[in-house]
C-alpha cells in the first residue's frame, strides 16, 4: 500500500533537514577542495581523498539516521518506504541543491553503489555477512555491466567466468563504471554459458567481487565533458577468483538482475531530472523578473515567456509521469514496468536537458558563467540522455513493449 501523502511529506522534510544539519556543514569543510577543480581531482583523475571520505561519512550518518536505506525493501533490512517516497525524496533534494554534486546526494542509497532490491537475490554469506555492511554504508559498491564492446547491446559482454575446480575465474574489461574508482566491492556481470548468452537466454551470472581481490584493477578514470577527473572507471579483471558464495542470485540469471536494477535507475534519473529542472526554472524566473531590457523586466517579453512556459509544461508532464511510475510500482520488491520506466526516463531527462538549455538562454551572457552553474545541468543531462539507456534504446524498448501488447498509457 502506498504511504499516505502527509507521511511521505514528513519523511522528505526530515531528509531535507538531515541534509541541512549534517551534509551542509561537512560540505563547507571541504569547500576549499570542491571549489577548485585543480584540487578536486588527483592527477590520476580520482576525487581528492577528503571528498571520498566526506561522501562515505555522510552515507554512514544517513544510514544511522534511517535515510540511506529507507526505500530498500523491509525484508532486506531497509525502511521499506517504497518507490514513491524514493521519487519524492530525490525530486526534493535535487530541487534544493541543483546540478552541483553535493554531499546531500549521498544520503539516500543509489541502487548501484548501495543497498537496493538487487540484494533480494543474495543468499547465505552474502545475505548474512555482506548485506548488513552494505546497509550501514560500511562498504560501497559499483555495478559492472558495460564494456568497451558492449553498452546498449549489453548481451554482447565478453567478460567471462570460467570454472576452476570449486571456484570461478573472471577475466575481462568493464567500462563506464560509476563509483568504480572508490568502491569496496563490485557486482560483476560475466558470461558463464556462452551459448545461452549468444542466444540471449541467460548464461550471464552476477558475482560479488571485493575490489581488493587479486586481479581486480582500476585501469583509469574516465574524464567527461572537460573535467579533470571523474566518477567512472575502466576496470580490468584478470583471473579474479570468486567462490560459489560470491554468486549473487542464481547462476545464469545475472542479466535479469541487471535489467531489474537498470529500471530502478531510470526512476532515479527521472526524479533527479524533474528536481534539477525545477531548480533551473526557479532561477530563470527570478532572473527574468529582475533583469530589465527595453525598459521592462525580460519576463514581460513574450519570447522569454514562451521559453519559461514550455519548460514548465514539459517538467510538469515529466513529474506526473515519474509520480505515476513510482505509485504504480511502489513495491520495491517487484520488477518495475519496463515500458513505463523507459517512457519516464526519456521524457524526464529530455525535459531537464531543455530546461537547462532554455534557462541558459533566459540568463543571456550570465547563463554561461560558472557563477550561475547552469552549465553543470547542461553537462549532466547531456550525459543522462546516454547513461542508463540512450534516448534511442529507450524508444526502441517502448515500441517493443507496445508490440508485445503493453498498450496501457
Ligand atoms: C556517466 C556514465 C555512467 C555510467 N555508469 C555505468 C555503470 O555504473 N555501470 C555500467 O555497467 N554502465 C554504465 N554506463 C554505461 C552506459 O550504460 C552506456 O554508456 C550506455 O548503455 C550506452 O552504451 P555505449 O556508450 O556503448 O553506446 P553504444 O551502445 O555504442 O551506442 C552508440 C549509439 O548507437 C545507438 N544505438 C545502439 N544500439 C541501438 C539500437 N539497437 N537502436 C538504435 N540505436 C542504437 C545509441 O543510442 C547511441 O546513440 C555509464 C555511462 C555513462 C556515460
Amino acid at each position: 500500500m502506498v504511504m499516505p501523502a502527509d507521511e511521505r511529506r514528513r519523511v522528505v522534510e526530515g531528509l531535507l533537514q538531515f541534509a541541512r544539519k549534517e551534509a551542509e556543514p561537512l560540505e563547507a569543510e571541504i569547500a576549499d577542495v570542491t571549489g577548485d577543480p585543480r584540487q578536486l581531482y588527483a592527477p590520476d583523475g580520482r576525487f581528492h581523498p577528503r571528498v571520498v571520505e566526506a561522501r562515505r561519512e555522510i552515507r554512514r550518518r544517513a544510514a544511522k539516521a534511517g535515510y540511506y536505506a529507507m526505500c530498500v525493501p523491509a525484508g532486506l533490512g531497509g525502511g521499506g518506504l517504497g518507490r514513491l517516497v524514493f521519487f519524492e525524496a530525490w525530486d526534493a533534494l535535487t530541487r534544493r541543491y541543483g546540478p552541483h554534486e553535493v554531499l546531500a546526494y549521498f544520503a539516500v542509497a543509489h541502487w548501484a553503489t548501495g543497498p537496493s532490491a538487487m540484494w533480494l537475490n543474495a543468499e547465505g554469506w552474502l545475505a548474512s555477512e555482506v548485506l548488513p555492511k552494505v546497509l550501514s554504508a560500511e562498504i560501497v559498491g559499483c555495478f559492472c555491466l558495460s564494456e568497451p564492446e558492449a553498452g546498449t547491446d549489453a548481451w554482447g559482454i565478453r567478460t567471462r567466468a570460467a570454472r576452476a575446480g570449486d571456484t570461478w575465474r573472471i577475466s575481462g574489461s568493464k567500462q563506464w563504471i560509476t563509483n568504480g574508482p572508490d568502491a569496496d566491492y563490485a557486482v560483476v556481470l560475466a558470461v558463464t554459458d556462452r551459448q545461452r548468452a549468444d542466444a540471449r537466454r541467460g548464461g550471464v551470472t552476477a558475482f560479488f567481487v571485493p575490489t581488493n581481490s587479486p586481479g581486480f584493477r582500476v585501469e583509469s578514470v574516465i574524464r567527461v565533458q572537460g573535467e579533470l577527473g571523474g566518477n567512472e572507471a575502466i576496470i580490468g579483471l584478470s583471473n579474479v577468483e570468486a567462490a560459489p558464495r560470491q554468486v549473487l542470485g542464481r547462476e545464469g540469471e545475472g542479466f535479469r538482475i541487471a535489467m531489474y536494477s537498470v529500471n530502478q535507475g531510470r526512476l532515479y534519473n527521472a526524479a533527479r531530472s524533474v528536481g534539477m529542472g525545477t531548480w533551473a526554472v526557479e532561477r530563470a524566473v527570478a532572473y527574468a523578473r529582475e533583469r530589465r531590457t527595453f525598459g521592462v523586466p525580460i519576463a514581460e517579453h513574450q519570447a522569454v515567456q514562451l521559453l519559461l512556459a514550455d519548460t514548465a509544461a514539459e517538467l510538469y508532464a515529466a513529474r506526473a509521469a515519474g509520480l505515476r511510475l513510482a505509485a504504480d510500482n511502489d513495491d520495491d520488491g517487484v520488477d518495475i514496468n519496463r515500458k513505463d520506466a523507459a517512457i519516464t526516463k526519456y521524457v524526464a531527462t529530455n525535459a531537464a536537458f531543455r530546461a537547462f538549455d532554455r534557462a541558459t538562454q533566459v540568463f543571456g551572457g550570465m547563463g554561461v558563467t560558472n557563477e550561475v552553474g547552469l552549465y553543470q545541468g547542461l553537462n549532466l543531462f547531456r550525459i543522462l540522455r546516454i547513461a542508463d539507456g540512450t534516448d534511442e534504446i529507450l524508444r526502441t524498448t517502448v515500441a517493443r513493449e507496445l508490440a508485445k501488447g503493453d498498450l496501457a498509457l
